[in-house]
Formats: structure tokens, sequence, C-alpha cells
């Protein structure tokens, strides 16, 4: 099976960044529909077909709200149990991420992801969404 050929320099996938405005997700977007989705992907749009010359990388905000939760008390790589959540991101698609074991985690709770927290590169740790804006110092 033929590897994926890449004009670049092979990179380790970087699955989110820090930012100004806190963590985002590195997914994709169509220049023809404006579709977005993660994880960053280079085949083309799902949703129009646009070939892979159209999508673009696109940082969507690991904001959103949380669907479900569960424990996971098996896992071939991390220790357990830890807790899995189903988040709808503000920018639409819809990610399973690692939640801090902080909350009593509800349905619709406001998640976001904590980019100080690395404990689980190369993935985001979603935490409790801080009380938006005037919480700067
Ligand atoms: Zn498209």
């Amino acid at each position: 099976m033929a590897r994926p050929t890449e004009e670049t320099a092979p990179e380790p996938p970087r699955i989110w960044e820090k930012t100004g405005g806190g963590a985002v997700l590195i997914g994709w977007a169509c220049g023809q529909c404006g579709q977005r989705g993660l994880p960053r992907q280079y085949f083309g749009c799902e949703r129009c077909g646009a070939p892979r010359e159209d999508i673009s990388e696109s940082a969507l905000a690991a904001r959103g709200v949380l669907r479900s939760s569960a424990s996971i008390e098996r896992h071939a790589v991390w220790p357990v149990p830890f807790l899995m959540g189903e988040v709808e991101l503000d920018d639409g698609p819809i990610v399973h991420s690692f939640l801090s074991a902080e909350t009593a985690w509800e349905p619709g709770m406001r998640v976001a992801g904590d980019a100080d927290d690395l404990s689980r590169e190369p993935y985001l740790i979603f935490v409790l969404e801080e009380k938006p804006h005037g919480t700067h110092h």
C-alpha cells in the first residue's frame, strides 16, 4: 500500500494549537462550499466533492456543548479510568475528546479545550468553560 505522499516534509500531525483566544482544533475548510470539518484531511470535500486543491487548513475554536460523556474503564494506551465526551463544537463538527475528571458532567454543559493541560498530548483535554468575557486581569 502506498503511503500518502505530500510535497512538504513529513511532520507529526498537529491536532490542536494554543492561541491567544484559547485552544483551537486543526481541521479543514472547503474553498468551494465553506464546509468545515475535523480532523485535517487531504482528500477533498465530503459535502460538495471539491478536490483536495480546494481544501485548506482551518482552525476551529475548541469550544462547544457537551452532548454525552462516558467513563472509559479499559484502554490499550491510557491509564484508566478516564472520561471521554462527545462535544458539539460551536463551529459545527462533533468531536470525541478527553474530559477533565474534575467536573460532574451533564449533557448541555459548556466545555472548552484547556490549552495549558498537556497531560494528554498530543490530544486536547476539555474542561468546564470559564465564564465568557470580562474575566481578563
Ligand atoms: Zn465543499
